[in-house]
């Protein structure tokens, strides 16, 4: 019984006599070939060229500090509930007396990991922070040799209190505009004069 229509007669007609030559079709292939000899090289030499990043590349993660250089990381989570990956993991502690300059609010992340691996660079996670502290930046993630290596804690994302990375890129008049609104007040926009 035929349940579809789907079905194909496979043809059984024998082949001509060019076509036992092969050479009709090994010259078509050749053509083929040769014809891209002289066509412009989508490759480039990479690492000595380089292709310029799309305006909106998202590339590899950091974690922001304030104008005083406190992690403005509260470790509330929002980021990880976002993640489709589920990439982001975090541990909370209590900010102690004393350290109000490593860390701007009370609480904070003690560990943060983000898996590079299972990351598809959606940029959900800086839509959802409310302290302006995760930022996808232009910046790629390098080749590793094991699986571990990919799994990035704070001492890779939380950038370097003499290095800020710029994320000015990141903060386009929209976005900017949505950061304006009166009930996201966490939101203050991103202080330029921290780059300098
Ligand atoms: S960019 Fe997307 S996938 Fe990657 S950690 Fe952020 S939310 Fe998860
Ligand atoms: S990066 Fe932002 S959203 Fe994620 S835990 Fe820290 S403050 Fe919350």
């Amino acid at each position: 019984m035929q349940l579809t229509n789907r079905s194909k007669l496979v043809s059984h007609k024998t082949q001509s006599f060019s076509e036992r030559l092969y050479l009709p079709a090994v010259l078509k292939g050749m053509a083929t070939t040769f014809s891209h000899l002289f066509k412009k090289r989508p490759t480039i030499m990479y690492p000595e060229q380089k292709r310029e990043y799309a305006p909106v590349y998202r590339g590899q993660h950091v974690l922001k500090r304030d104008e005083n250089g406190a992690e403005r990381c509260t470790s509330c989570g929002m980021c990880a509930v976002a993640c489709p990956a589920e990439a982001i993991t975090m541990e909370s502690a209590e900010r102690k007396k004393g350290e109000e300059g490593l860390y701007r609010e009370e609480k904070y992340a003690k560990t943060y990991e983000i898996n590079m691996l299972r990351c598809i660079f959606c940029g959900l996670c800086e839509e959802a922070c409310p302290k302006e502290a995760i930022f996808l930046t232009d910046r790629q993630v390098p080749t590793e040799f094991e699986r571990d290596d990919f799994i990035y804690g704070k001492n890779k994302l939380v950038e370097p209190i003499d290095k800020p990375v710029d994320v000015t890129k990141r903060q386009t008049p929209q976005v900017l505009e949505f950061k304006k609104k009166p009930g996201l007040k966490h939101n203050t926009l991103f202080d330029k004069k921290q780059l300098k």
